[in-house]
């Protein structure tokens, strides 16, 4: 059998890209890419970095604040959002170019256009052309989720937030997840009057109890106007905006609502049915250790296979299949112990454990330390950071680490490290602190604070 390509990747995202630089510029493949929209993906272009971005423009008036206490006279004035998005797009289109420019400098062949299966070794572009491939990557990602209720098509998701002609003056956002928290923070930062309704008792369900807790705390006291345990049950339009029925039955009116109630994997559409392709309940696309699916000549990484939807994850899936493939090093990824951050304010580092499942799997001891940290105590801001190790009892094994504060997404990184090595108590103890930090915290905690 003849092949026009030794690997076709649909899906140019942190997974595609990577499997297709490697196979292209290391495995000596020939590599073709189909994209339907802009090179980069969730992560680069409506994601993980134009959303790091906001964070840090919405952390300025806080900072601006902190300068007054300091002795600097200034003033913020006010935030000019259409200022900003011109130059996020500059920053994005930066990027993609970059994105596309490390393809094809690999030898990498581009087509911007949807593709779809024909069968285990075809694929259609929209176009109509069709390519044989020996190898076919599917890297299609995951799509913003709303679930059916009256009036949905009246919110937007993460997907749009972005591209807002104007900020609103009043949001309503719905769901207690990373990018509803994220995104709650940070609209409050840039004077929006945020409302965030969620179904549960607390946000960020599945993290560690104590520090949603404190994220959560500290997002009410900024201003975030959090209703636990509400649901939404229609969405109309309205003369003054848009306006949400609760559950129980009360109406408010909202300039924007946003939905950030999960994420499903981007299955649809791509001819699977009846290839042999396994599909899971949330239509995730089944895989092994190898991201191989049932059909030998197909594979699949990142958010399309809901194993962890974090782009880290997926670039590792990408790279380990183009060198088990590709280069003859059969490699699977590890998916135990990655380590994450949400971009709260206070941001929440977080890796291994939590206290509750830890304490589900074994006697524990507990060490954390809740403390205001020194720069915005001297600001007089009432601010508390919280550093927590959860140790098992029998081995002093550190199962987990967990940071709330300025900066805990980077300091995260680094334990993170000695977490995945299978550091003890005891090796944090026998590290000297770098002083005066923050992070010192993390190699002084004494005494437990809970002991089983
Ligand atoms: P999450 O899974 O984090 O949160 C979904 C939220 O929506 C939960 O609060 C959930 O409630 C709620 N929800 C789900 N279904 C419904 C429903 N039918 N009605 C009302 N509420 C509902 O999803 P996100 O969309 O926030 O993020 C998707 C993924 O993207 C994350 O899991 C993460 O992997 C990744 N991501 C990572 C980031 C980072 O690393 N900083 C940032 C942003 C995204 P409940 O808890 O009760 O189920």
């Amino acid at each position: 059998m003849t092949f026009d390509y030794d690997l076709f990747v649909i899906g140019g995202g942190s997974g595609g890209v990577r499997a297709a630089r490697i196979a292209a510029s290391e495995g000596g493949a020939r590599v073709a890419l189909a994209e339907e929209y802009r090179m980069g993906g969730t992560c680069v272009i409506r994601g993980c970095v134009p959303k790091k971005l906001m964070v840090y423009a919405s952390e300025f008036p806080a900072a601006l604040q902190d300068a007054r206490a300091y002795g600097w006279q200034v003033d913020a004035g006010g935030f000019d959002w259409p200022q900003f998005r011109a130059r996020l797009e500059q920053e994005l289109n930066r990027l993609e170019a970059a994105y596309r420019g490390g393809l094809t400098n690999a030898g990498v062949t581009i087509y911007d256009q949807r593709a779809r299966l024909v069968d285990a070794h075809q694929v259609e572009l929209a176009d109509g052309t069709r390519f044989r491939a020996k190898h076919i990557l599917i890297a299609t990602g995951g799509r913003p989720f709303i679930p059916e209720i009256p009036g949905a098509d009246l919110a937007i998701t993460s997907n749009e937030i972005f591209g807002m002609d104007a900020l609103p003056g009043r949001v309503l956002i719905v769901g207690g997840g990373y990018i509803a928290s994220e995104f709650a923070c940070i609209l409050n930062g840039l004077g929006v009057k945020v409302t965030q309704s969620f179904r549960g008792t607390q946000i960020l369900r599945g993290f560690d109890d104590e520090c949603r807790s404190l994220v959560a705390r500290s997002m009410a006291e900024a201003g975030i106007d959090m209703r636990p345990e509400t649901t939404v049950a229609a969405l109309s339009r309205h003369e003054s905006g848009i306006r949400a029925t609760f559950g129980d039955d009360a109406q408010e009116t909202f300039d924007l609502v946003l939905y950030a109630t999960g994420r499903v994997p981007n299955s649809a559409g791509l001819g699977l049915e009846g290839l042999g392709v396994g599909l899971g309940a949330r239509g995730e696309i089944v895989v092994d250790g190898y991201s191989q699916t049932a059909v030998p000549s197909i594979f699949a990484v990142g958010d399309v296979t809901d194993r962890i939807a974090l782009t880290p994850v997926a670039i590792r899936e990408g790279h380990a299949f183009a060198d088990t493939v590709f280069k003859g090093q059969a490699r699977q990824v590890d998916h135990e112990l990655v380590a994450s951050a949400i971009f709260t304010q206070p941001e929440l580092g977080t890796v291994g454990m939590s206290e509750e499942d830890a304490r589900a799997q074994g006697k524990i001891d507990v060490y954390s330390a809740s403390f205001r940290p020194m720069r915005t105590l001297f600001a007089g801001r009432e601010d508390r950071m919280l550093m927590k190790l959860v140790v098992a009892q029998d081995s002093g094994k550190v199962l987990g680490c967990h940071i709330v504060g300025p900066g805990a997404g980077e300091m995260i990184q680094m334990a993170a490290i000695a977490v995945k090595m299978g550091a003890t108590k005891a090796d944090f103890d026998r590290t000297v602190a770098v002083h005066p930090t923050v992070a010192e915290e993390l190699v002084t905690l004494r005494n437990p604070s809970r002991r089983d």
